[in-house]
């Protein structure tokens, strides 16, 4: 944490994967452990490594096996301590260690279930929405999460973009005047060096039009030490940067996770959550409000709650979608409504998110419309007698808001 700034309220003084560590990594020594390279260095990427720290089920060997011409295995050293190494429904180790049930491709299930490549007018940018884009901006990540619906592009080669398609991607945006908001992606792009990340940030920040970058990341869950004061100024120099995340669970919400949001947010860098919801990995309204509450007590806005994509090998982590809107009415009106994320449903084949919520309107009448509450109470909301909705004065301020 930047080092003049008291911690928020509520921080443990051990760091959670410090017991994981002792036994996983003894050799590891503070200043490796405190460095993201080595973390990547010594990412454990295949069953032999995997078998010698992890005693597997047979399930998750064969998983291992089955998928491995599908898509890579990775995890950090880090990651890897969180792993709860005598249950095989423990979270971290269901997002990172492969079964069999990856391995087989369902009815319906899409090699690109966003229908992304049909809107896809570079390599680095998927243009779907007016007014935004996605810059994929390379296929490597710290941990490649069993549940990733983008593995098309993250099963590649470990590759970067290189500098002409960059350059291109940047290009296009230039000439789309309508692009106001850069969603940067991939992979993972806090794994790109900050030379690399500011060569992205910089040119994005001369055009005129584009109002804000977002940059999404997992680093902060499966690599925090990556966030260091350096990364974090580099951001801040490019303001308005938000960082979106992707924490799953509060057992990935650990003092270095913490340490390492913290540090984006006291540099001025918002940092907004992505979760995916999953079968049994945290498909319960419980799981879900003690995830939020983690994340804004380490200052995260919960954004999204994402139903999980019709992706190839997937459909083992898929919930029925009453299950989604089930847990928002479990928590709208019992917590926060900063802690109630948005349920996102991508649409299969290229549709876009729409968002699902429960319905409280119980009778709509030209006059009143009839509410139930989050107790189940019913109220009487009544419509008022003028319905003329134009503003008159917006014609005034269009006209003088830069004057
Ligand atoms: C999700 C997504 C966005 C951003 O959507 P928001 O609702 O603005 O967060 C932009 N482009 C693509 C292709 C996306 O999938
Ligand atoms: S970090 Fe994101 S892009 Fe990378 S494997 Fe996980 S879900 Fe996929």
């Amino acid at each position: 944490m930047s080092s003049s700034l008291p911690p928020s309220k509520g921080t443990p003084a051990r760091p959670a994967s410090q017991a994981g560590r002792a036994v996983l990594f003894p050799e590891a020594t503070d200043a490796q452990w405190a460095d993201w390279r080595w973390h990547q260095r010594n990412a454990v990427r295949n069953l032999a490594q995997l078998e010698k720290v992890i005693p597997l089920t047979p399930d998750e060997r064969a998983g291992v096996q089955e998928t491995s011409s599908l898509f890579r295995v990775g995890i950090s050293p880090y990651y890897l301590s969180l792993i709860d190494r005598d249950h095989p429904l423990c979270p971290i180790r269901m997002q990172s260690i492969p079964v069999r049930a990856e391995a087989r491709v369902r009815p319906g299930e899409l090699e690109d279930p966003l229908g992304e490549d049909k809107t896809r007018p570079e390599e680095a940018i998927v243009h779907k929405y007016p007014d935004r884009v996605l810059f994929l901006a390379l296929d490597t990540c710290s941990v490649y999460c069993r549940h990733c619906t983008r593995r098309r592009i993250t099963k590649g080669g470990e590759a970067e973009l290189s500098k002409e398609q960059m350059r291109r991607g940047i290009e296009y945006i230039r000439q789309h005047p309508e692009v106001r908001d850069v969603l940067i992606s991939g992979g993972d792009p806090f794994l790109l060096t900050e030379e690399r990340l500011e060569e992205l940030l910089a040119p994005l920040y001369d055009i005129p039009h584009v109002e804000m970058v977002r940059i999404g990341t997992r680093v902060p869950v499966c690599l925090p030490m990556r966030v260091t004061d350096s990364l974090a100024r580099l951001l801040r120099r490019y303001a308005p940067v938000y960082v979106v995340t992707h924490f799953n669970h509060p057992k990935e919400v650990t003092p270095e996770a913490r340490e390492a949001c913290e540090r984006l947010v006291d540099h001025g860098v918002p940092v907004e959550n992505q979760a995916v919801l999953m079968r049994r990995l945290n498909s319960d309204a419980r799981i879900i409000q003690e995830l939020s509450h983690a994340l804004l007590r380490i200052r995260v806005r919960p954004y999204y709650l994402h139903q999980m994509d019709v992706a190839q090998g997937c459909e083992h982590l898929r919930t029925p979608l009453a299950k989604g809107v089930e847990i928002l009415q479990q928590l709208r009106g019992h917590t926060s409504g900063l802690a109630v994320p948005h349920l996102a449903v991508d649409l299969p084949g290229g549709g876009g998110k729409v968002t699902l919520q429960p319905d409280y309107v119980v009778e709509r009448g030209t006059h009143d419309t009839v509410f139930r509450n989050y107790k189940g109470e019913r109220y009487v909301y009544p419509e008022p007698e003028e319905l003329d909705c134009s503003c008159p004065y917006d014609a005034v301020w269009r006209e003088r808001r830069w004057g």
